[in-house]
């Protein structure tokens, strides 16, 4: 009998989880320790902070699916790992901490035979001070509370233009080094339809913050794609979009600062600005969860697990951007060090960006992170769930399943405003995520059949039957497995 304990129980956790259960005999263990009670699509949060959807929509209480499907769960979350056990226990074990309930504040070892670490990022506000979602006027859209808190804020604003005032939205990344350029567009193209559906665009400058070298950079380097018969840059297709809205932006900018309406940012020529505001949405920087790992005689051993976020099987070797290469990017999601373990989605530490690497003229790191999106999330963690499959049923420790970065898409559909005849999305989709300037050397890395851009109601309606599709997958209803990640 095996027993896997999976770390998270967001889009990487949950997928691992659903299909570890469907495919292995019930004697074997499947546990999910994850802090939240519920289950969120992320994705629909930009409409839950545009009040066009309530958050109860996009989630579900986790308890009764996995006690419905034998799945045991604790609303815990993880704070130490033991990945040799110790003096006392022999099997590999991490140390959780109930978070709710009778239990709360309790400590417990949780053994495994196999270990999936789908944490995915941590929120890190404080990177940024004075960044807290739902004060100075600044607020957040990743999680299901930030998008009520964002909404909360937009309405009161909306009724104060209604009656005259005149407003400044700051919307884009609030840290020199954020990612999730993806998320914060979508929600800024939300926002500007929604003021016109309340009749107040007039009364609102709408301003687009973002430490992308050039718009449409997305934290991928940006790319050429085709659009229609054309053939377009996505800083083109982002700068006619913006323009066609009338959003201005303010490009390169490390936000590092923010009091109550005033964001401080240092730009790429090394220069200290601030830009108003009445509401700003501004993504944080992502982190790992600052884990700490010990050995059996109890020594740190915490580098052999993290490089911040999960070591896996990339090349971390330090070189420049000149000399990166796709191969740099991980297949298996493994632990080098300890087999049995595995981080997929967001908690893996990526080799490097995909985007260039910048300094400000003080030496600032000014550039976006790397994004990892929800679809590759989710095969990532299937991939990891079908190699643990394999192990526990045949023996066969090969890592059969493999899938970079580099040789995967993401679509990315931006909804651009909410309703069935109304809405509209702009949906890009890259192939592959990592450049490969190798197999595609005349089209900036990207195979251009595979990349495109489009603009109009179908990506509205594309996105809304993502939202009802993944959640029917993640509710595990009848034929779930037959919808892709
Ligand atoms: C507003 C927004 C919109 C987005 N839109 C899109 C989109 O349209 N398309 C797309 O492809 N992607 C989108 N993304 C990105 C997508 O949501 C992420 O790629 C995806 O959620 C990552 O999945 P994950 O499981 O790795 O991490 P997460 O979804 O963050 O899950 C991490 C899990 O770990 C749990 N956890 C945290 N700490 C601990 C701990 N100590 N112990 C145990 N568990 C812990 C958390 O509670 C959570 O359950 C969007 C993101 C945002 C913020």
């Amino acid at each position: 009998m095996a027993k896997i304990v999976i770390l998270g129980a967001g889009i990487s956790g949950h997928v691992a989880a659903t299909h570890l259960r469907r495919k292995l005999p019930k004697k074997h263990e499947v546990v999910v320790v994850s802090p939240n009670s519920n289950y969120q699509w992320i994705p629909s949060n930009i409409w839950v902070g545009i009040g066009r959807m309530k958050s109860k929509k996009i989630l579900f209480p986790l308890a009764p699916l996995y006690k419905k499907k034998g799945i045991n769960y604790k609303q815990a979350k993880a704070v130490t790992f033991y990945p040799e056990g110790d003096k006392k226990e022999q099997k590999p074990y991490i140390v959780s901490e109930y978070v709710t309930g009778e239990k709360k504040g309790q400590q417990e070892k949780v053994t495994y035979d196999y270990l999936i670490n789908a944490t995915g990022p941590k929120l890190n506000f404080e990177a940024t001070e004075g960044l807290i979602p739902g004060k100075n006027k600044t607020y957040s859209v990743c999680t299901y509370t930030h998008a009520n808190h964002a909404w909360e804020g937009l309405s009161a604003l909306i009724e104060s233009m209604k009656k005259g005032k005149k407003a400044k939205i700051l919307i884009g990344t609030g840290h020199a080094k954020s990612t999730c350029q993806g998320a914060a567009f979508e929600y800024i193209l939300n926002v500007e339809k929604e003021l016109k559906r309340h009749k107040v665009r007039d009364m609102a400058e709408i301003t687009w913050i973002s430490n992308e070298y050039s718009l449409g950079d997305f934290g991928m380097d940006g790319m050429l794609m085709s659009y229609g018969d054309m053939i377009m840059k996505s800083s083109e297709l982002v700068e006619m979009i913006f323009e066609d809205r009338g959003i201005k932006w303010i490009l390169g900018a490390g936000v590092n600062k923010i009091e109550d309406g005033i964001a401080y940012y240092e730009n790429l020529e090394g220069e200290h600005k601030v830009e108003t505001y009445d509401f700003a949405m501004l993504i944080p920087a992502f982190s790992g969860h600052g884990f700490k790992a010990y050995d059996k005689n109890n020594q740190d051993i915490t580098n052999k697990l993290f490089k911040g976020f999960m070591i896996v099987d990339a090349d971390y070797t330090p070189k420049p951007y000149e000399e990166w290469t796709v191969q740099d990017w991980p297949e298996t999601y493994q632990n080098p060090n300890y087999k049995n373990i595995f981080a997929p989605g967001i908690a893996f530490a990526p080799p490097h960006t995909i985007s260039k690497p910048r300094k400000s003229k003080n030496g600032t790191d000014i550039f976006p992170a790397p994004p990892r999106t929800g679809m590759p999330s989710g095969i990532t963690s299937k991939l990891v769930a079908d190699n643990i499959i394999d192990a526990i049923k045949k023996g066969d420790n090969s890592l059969q399943h493999k899938g970079s970065m580099g040789n995967m898409g993401a679509a990315c559909i931006a909804s651009a405003g909410f309703g069935f005849w109304s809405g509209s999305g702009v949906s890009i989709t890259t192939f592959p995520i990592v450049p490969d300037f190798v197999k595609y050397p005349d089209s900036h890395g990207r195979h251009l059949g595979k990349t495109f851009g489009s603009i109009g109601l179908a990506g509205h309606w594309l996105k809304l039957m993502l939202h009802h599709a993944f959640l029917w997958k993640a509710k595990m209803r009848p034929f779930w497995w037959l919808i892709p990640e």
